[in-house]
């Protein structure tokens, strides 16, 4: 069958946001909070990672293939019109476990916004992410990380269940983790769609074999499916 082609690369539109406005790659700083709504790592035994890649601005045919080849679940947190803009880049990577979740409808710092605001940005964005992709969006990650409680509140109003920070930082050949030490079970690992993630994302998938980990679909550890349980006489739906 012959192989589905697009373009080299796919720009994001010049009126939306410039680049260094999406981009904020610096030292990984991951806070504790006292809510468990807002998450910088998740809590488990198994040896999994979870690969999650924001924004939306550059989709390589590199990239694609790689996502494809290696089956990679990938937790993507695209803006609004990229995600409508590079639909089709972004059709073909899915898979099970790889997800359209919510970074806003146009990439402000939330702590700089009302209340009101911040459930505009949120609501529309996870609005425009249901028509693209038919499932809403389940997680949010506020743009540069900046949050406060009204984002919480905003998010829960538009049917948020988490707000994902990140523990890992990866580009410029450079894994980054808070605290210094190397890649964990449970870690969030944070990538861009820029031109470098072909080769950061190589650089994680390197690491994270080393060290005996692999990628995982965060719905599957944060919002789980429920089991169905079905016997000859009754069906039964548990939690899981
Ligand atoms: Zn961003």
């Amino acid at each position: 069958m012959a192989r589905r082609r697009f373009s080299a690369f796919l720009a994001l539109s010049a009126s939306l946001i410039t680049l260094s406005t999406l981009v904020n790659i610096s030292v990984v700083e991951a806070k504790s909070s006292n809510s468990d709504f807002v998450i910088y790592h998740v809590q488990t035994k198994d040896p999994v990672v979870f690969i999650t890649i924001d924004d939306g601005s550059v989709v390589t045919d590199g990239l694609v293939h790689l996502l494809l080849k290696k089956n990679i679940p990938v937790t993507n947190f695209v803006l609004s019109e990229p995600l409508k803009t590079h639909w089709k880049a972004f059709h073909l990577i899915r898979r099970p476990g790889t997800t359209f979740e919510n970074h806003s409808e146009t990439h402000p710092l939330m702590g700089n916004l009302s209340l009101a605001a911040q459930t505009k940005e949120i609501c529309r964005a996870s609005n425009h992410a249901r028509g693209m992709y038919k499932k809403l969006p389940v997680f949010f990650r506020p743009p540069g990380g900046s949050h406060n409680s009204n984002t919480e509140i905003a998010s829960k109003a538009c049917g948020i269940k988490k707000i994902v920070m990140w523990n890992v930082e990866a580009d410029q050949g450079k894994i980054v983790r808070a605290g210094g030490s190397p890649i964990q079970r449970g870690d969030i690992i944070l990538l861009h769609y820029l031109h470098s993630l072909e080769s950061s994302l190589k650089l994680v998938l390197a690491e994270i074999k080393k060290l005996g980990l692999r990628p995982a679909s965060l719905r599957d550890y944060l919002d789980p499916a429920p089991v169905v349980v079905t016997t000859t006489t009754t069906t039964t739906t548990l939690p899981q």
